[in-house]
C-alpha cells in the first residue's frame, strides 16, 4: 500500500484527498504555490512544500518541482486530483521513472484518451457508437469546411487536445464555418498550444451522460451507473445528478456495457470516466474518456456507498477490484450543485476575494466539499469553483427538496457566488420534470432577459 502521498493539487479536491489518506492511514505531503500559503490543504496536510510563484505554470504545473518534493518528503505515490497535471503524460511517465507512483492510468493510455479525435477511433473501432464526424485532425478551415458540408448543419468544431468547453464552436450555417473555425483554433492554440481540431455532427437537445468505470490492473472493469450532467453553461457543468432521469434499467445496463467496453478498449487503470451524448430518441454517442477523478464524483459516491479517492489509491498499489458488477447497487439520488465565485448579474464574471462569513448548510443527506473558511482570501488566478453543495434522497424529488434548503441555509459574505442563480435553475418546471438537456441553461438566461 501507498505510505505516504503527495498531493498536486489544491482547493477542495485536495482537501477531499487528504481526507481519503486519513481514513487509510496514508501520511500526506500538501503542495502550494505562494498564493495559496493559508490554503485549507496546506493547514490539512501532515506536512507542506511551497513550490513556487502563484501563476499555475511557476507552481501548479511545474513537474520538476512536484518531484522534487515528493523525492525530498519520502513520499511514495503523487495524486495528481483534476485540472493541473492530472492529464498529463509527460507527468505520469516522469513520476514512473522516478519509482513513485502516479495515482491514474499509465502515460501511454492518458494519450491514447487525451487526443479527443483518436480516442473517437479507438472507440469506433471498439463498436462503441460515436457522434458522426471527421477521423483525421484538421489543420485549416477550406478542407474542414467541405466535411462539415458533407455532414450537414449544425456542426461542433472541437479541438482535439480540448477541455473544459474550450475551442469549441457549434456552426449552423455554412457560412459561418470558416470564421468560427478560425476562432476556435486559434482559442485551442492559445489553451492547450495545439490547433488540431476535429468536426462532429451538432447532437441537437442531447443530454450530458457519463459513466464512472474503475479498472484493476488484472482486466477487471465495473461501471458505477451514470451521472447526468447537462445543466451546463458555455460546455461547463453547473449541476450534476446520478442516476439520470433520462435512463431506465434496461438502457443503464446497454450504456453501462458499453463504457466498460469502451475501457477496455482503451487498456484502462484506475478510475476513469466515459463520456456520452444521448439524443431525444435515446441513441447514444461517445464523445470522450476523462483520465481522472472527477469534479462531480461525489453523486456517484453518494448513490453507490463507494469511495473513488479511495478506490484509486488502493488500484494504484496493485490492489484488485474490491467489487463485482453484481455488487453496485445505486441507491437512492444525489444532486450537486457547483457554487462558483462568479456574478451571473455580470456574464458570470469572476468574484474572488477574501471570505468575510461562511454559513453552511448541514443536515441529514447534505454533503459539502470545499476549501473555503471565514477569513481565507480565494485567489484570482485559479478557477473560481468555492464549493461543491451535494445532497442525497430517497428520489429525486427528495433529494431536490434537501438541495433547494441546503441553497437557502448556504451564506457567504465578502465574495459573489452563483448562489441564487442556482436556486432559480431548480425552481424551473422542466428542471423538476427532469427534461433538461444541454441547452437548458441559455434557455433560462435568454427567459431572464425578455
Ligand atoms: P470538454 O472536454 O471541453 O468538456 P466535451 O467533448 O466533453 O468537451 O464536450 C462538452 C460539452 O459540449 C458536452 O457536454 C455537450 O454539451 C457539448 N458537446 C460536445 N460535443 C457535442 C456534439 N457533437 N453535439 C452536441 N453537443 C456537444
Amino acid at each position: 500500500m501507498i505510505k505516504k502521498l503527495l498531493i498536486a493539487n489544491r482547493g477542495e479536491i485536495a482537501v477531499r484527498i487528504i481526507r481519503a489518506c486519513r481514513e487509510l492511514g496514508i501520511a500526506t505531503v500538501a503542495v502550494y504555490s505562494k498564493a495559496d500559503k493559508d490554503a485549507l490543504h496546506v493547514k490539512l496536510a501532515d506536512e507542506a512544500v511551497c513550490i513556487g510563484d502563484a501563476p499555475a505554470r511557476e507552481s501548479y504545473l511545474k513537474m520538476e518541482r512536484i518531484l522534487c518534493a515528493t523525492v525530498a518528503s519520502g513520499a511514495d505515490a503523487i495524486h495528481p486530483g483534476f485540472g493541473f497535471l492530472s492529464e498529463n503524460s509527460k507527468f505520469a511517465n516522469l513520476c514512473k521513472r522516478c519509482n513513485i507512483t502516479f495515482v491514474g492510468p499509465e502515460g501511454d493510455i492518458i494519450d491514447r484518451m487525451g487526443d479527443k479525435s483518436a480516442a473517437r477511433n479507438t472507440m469506433a473501432a471498439a463498436g462503441v457508437p460515436v457522434v458522426p464526424g471527421t477521423t483525421q485532425p484538421i489543420f485549416d478551415a477550406e478542407p474542414g469546411k467541405k466535411l462539415a458540408d458533407s455532414f450537414g448543419y449544425p456542426v461542433i468544431i472541437k479541438a482535439s487536445a480540448g477541455g473544459g468547453g474550450k475551442g469549441m464552436r457549434i456552426v449552423r450555417a455554412p457560412e459561418e464555418f470558416v470564421h468560427l473555425f478560425e476562432t476556435a483554433s486559434q482559442e485551442a492554440k492559445n489553451a492547450f498550444g495545439d490547433d488540431s481540431m476535429y468536426i462532429e455532427k451538432y447532437i441537437e437537445h442531447a443530454r450530458h451522460i457519463e459513466f464512472q468505470i474503475l479498472a484493476d490492473n488484472y482486466g477487471n472493469v465495473v461501471h458505477l451507473g451514470e451521472r447526468d450532467c447537462s445543466v451546463q453553461r458555455r460546455h461547463q457543468k453547473m449541476i450534476e445528478e446520478s442516476p439520470s432521469a433520462a435512463l431506465g434499467d434496461t438502457l443503464r445496463r446497454e450504456m453501462g456495457d458499453v463504457a466498460v467496453r469502451a475501457a477496455k478498449a482503451a487498456g484502462y487503470h484506475n478510475a476513469g470516466t466515459i463520456e456520452f451524448l444521448l439524443d431525444r430518441d435515446k441513441n447514444y454517442y461517445f464523445i470522450e474518456m476523462n483520465t481522472r477523478i472527477q469534479v462531480e464524483h461525489g453523486v456517484t459516491e453518494l448513490v453507490t456507498g463507494l469511495d473513488l479517492v479511495k478506490e484509486q489509491l488502493r488500484l494504484a498499489a496493485g490492489e484488485q477490484l474490491c467489487v463485482s458488477q453484481e455488487d453496485i447497487v445505486l441507491r437512492g439520488h444525489a444532486l450537486e450543485c457547483r457554487i462558483n465565485a462568479e456574478c451571473p448579474e455580470r456574464n458570470f464574471l469572476p468574484s474572488p476575494g477574501k471570505i468575510q462569513s461562511i454559513q453552511l448548510p448541514g443536515g441529514n443527506g447534505v454533503r459539502i466539499d470545499t476549501a473555503l473558511y471565514a477569513g481565507y482570501t480565494m485567489p484570482s488566478m485559479y478557477d473560481s469553483l468555492a464549493a461543491k453543495i451535494m445532497t442525497y434522497g430517497r428520489d429525486r424529488k427528495e433529494a431536490i427538496a434537501k438541495m433547494e434548503g441546503a441553497l437557502a441555509e448556504l451564506e457567504i459574505t465578502g465574495i459573489q457566488t452563483n448562489r441564487d442563480f442556482q436556486k432559480r435553475l431548480l425552481a424551473e418546471p422542466e428542471f423538476a420534470a427532469g427534461c433538461i438537456d444541454t441547452g437548458f441553461v441559455e434557455e433560462v438566461l435568454a427567459r431572464k432577459e425578455d
